[in-house]
């Protein structure tokens, strides 16, 4: 378990053995600036030999049986849910996300890695086809079965350290894919944390490596032949920029978002207006915003949006803000100071395009204070793109149809929520937000390990969620029987 609190270099995970490079990559709390650890940075060569022992286990790794698999994810499972304490404040320490989010995210891990183990179980039963149909193909059958692509290059995102990585890693190793982890350099402790407990099985040794890789040695890895499946979390910028340098891959991008949480007209009465603006003062405020279905938008019919307002800025300025260690606390500071700073920048450049504060706009170093606006101009920053920190937007919509062209008038498309009580909007929606996912009754935060999960538009390609990932990370190989 990385220590926060000596001054320790931590070794990385080669090829299942630990391992240390030539040079360091400092981890220090957002919060207090307090130095977390370090962590051994790998070598080209070093590189190269994780890459090669995956190459050489693939074949190997693949045919491997399933309870094997199954058996190793399942321990990886029960041990994050026995160290989740000690695991909660490494998250806490190195991204700054308050205990009582990083405790949720250890126990999203563990459902994510228990999950991986039941659908190895599972998966692949494939499937027999009549060929017959046609004059040409009587006597014969066709069999399916899915089959690794090959080695996974796995890239995860800051925001959650610990379970997007377990989002890369799980649905890999139950596939019998080999993965290369490489977590963000602001967090790499967590990630290590997976390694340390996939040490504890009897997995083949190449097929697992986590790799703190600086950003300028990326597009080397990224090109790399033996490495045909990269799934990245993380920005459009850097996402879109990975696939158009490897055409030829397979690329799943989970990208960035700005989410709407649209209340509807008939979610009117008082209990139900409560219930929507205590979820999108929370889920507009958890992890700093920092989520990509964080609620960065409100859009209310306009016969409940003068009654909605107060009530949402009332639960944002419940939360409670400050140390990440401390359980109270709600909303801890962004990532880096500079986060922060931007974030600064769009709300002023907002403001002074006539845009209303009603609460927040203030920053403290890496701290942003909970923030709402009201009357933002379409062109700002803060309308067109992801702000990725604590600031809310409302506006009002004549209608339902209004409302649903507002959320969808935004290049990105991950999920939205909508609050309605009658089931035929919930249908209309459904069928009319171009998004990933509708969630009904609750913010577009909500998110299950299960559930197919990724983005329309510029939010992403290609979907997670553990089996839909272990589907992307396989492909359909036929084979046909002839004379039978
Ligand atoms: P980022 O794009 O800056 O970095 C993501 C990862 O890419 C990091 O590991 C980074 O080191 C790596 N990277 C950077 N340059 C690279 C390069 N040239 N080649 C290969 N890898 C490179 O994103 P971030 O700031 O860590 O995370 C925030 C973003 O992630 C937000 O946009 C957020 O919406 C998105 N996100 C999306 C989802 C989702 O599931 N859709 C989930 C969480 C976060």
């Amino acid at each position: 378990m990385p220590d926060t609190n000596e001054a320790v270099t931590h070794a990385f995970w080669l090829a299942g053995r630990e391992a240390t490079g030539e040079s360091t990559l400092e981890v220090t709390s957002p919060w207090d600036g307090r130095r977390v650890g370090a962590v051994s940075v790998p070598t080209e060569a070093q590189i190269e030999e994780a890459v090669a022992a995956a190459e050489a286990v693939r074949a190997e790794f693949a045919a491997t049986p399933a309870h094997v698999r199954a058996a190793a994810l399942d321990h990886v499972s029960r041990r994050l849910a026995e160290r989740t304490e000690e695991i909660a404040r490494l998250i806490s320490d190195e991204n700054g996300k308050p205990m009582k989010w990083a405790r949720g995210e250890v126990g999203r891990a563990v459902s994510v890695f228990r999950l991986a183990s039941e659908e190895a179980r599972r998966f692949n039963g494939g499937e027999a086809q009549r060929l017959d149909t046609d004059p040409g193909g009587v006597g014969r059958l066709a069999l399916t079965r899915r089959f690794p692509r090959g080695t996974v290059l796995g890239i995860a995102p800051f925001n959650f350290p610990l379970n997007l990585c377990a989002h890369k890693v799980a649905p890999a190793l139950a596939v019998g894919a080999p993965i290369i982890l490489k977590p963000a350099p602001a967090t790499p402790l967590s990630a290590l944390v997976i390694g340390e407990l996939l040490a504890e099985t009897d997995l083949p040794a190449g097929s697992w490596s986590v790799l703190p890789v600086p950003n300028d040695q990326m597009p080397a890895l990224v090109q790399d032949e033996r490495l045909p499946v990269i799934s990245f979390t993380g920005s459009d910028k850097v996402g879109y920029a990975i696939q158009a340098s490897v055409p030829h891959k397979h690329c799943t991008l989970e990208l960035g978002g700005n989410g709407a949480a649209v209340v509807l007209s008939d979610y009117a009465a008082d209990p139900d207006l409560d219930w929507a603006a205590t979820r999108i003062g929370t889920f507009s405020n958890y992890q700093g915003g920092q989520s990509c279905i964080s609620v960065q938008r409100v859009v209310a019919d306009a016969s409940v949006y003068e009654r909605l307002l107060p009530k949402i800025v009332a639960a944002v300025e419940a939360q409670v803000t400050g140390d990440p260690s401390d359980d109270a606390t709600d909303v801890g500071p962004l990532v880096s100071e500079d986060a922060a700073k931007r974030v600064e920048s769009w709300v002023d450049e907002a403001v002074q395009a006539g845009a209303k504060l009603l609460t927040g706009g203030k920053r403290e170093g890496a701290s942003y204070a909970p923030t709402v606006l009201a009357d933002v101009p379409a062109d700002v920053t803060i309308s067109c793109e992801e702000v990725f920190g604590p600031v809310l937007t409302v506006q009002s919509a004549a209608d339902e149809d209004a409302a649903f062209a507002a959320v969808n008038d935004s290049k990105y498309g991950l999920q939205t929520g909508v609050f309605t009580r009658d089931v035929q909007t919930a249908f209309r929606a459904h069928r009319a937000l171009e998004v990933g996912g509708v969630i009904v009754g609750d913010v577009p935060s909500y998110r299950a390990d299960q559930m197919p999960y990724g983005g329309a538009k510029k939010s992403g390609v290609g979907r997670e969620g553990v089996r839909f990932a272990m589907e992307d990370y396989t492909y359909e190989r036929v084979m046909v029987l002839t004379g039978i």
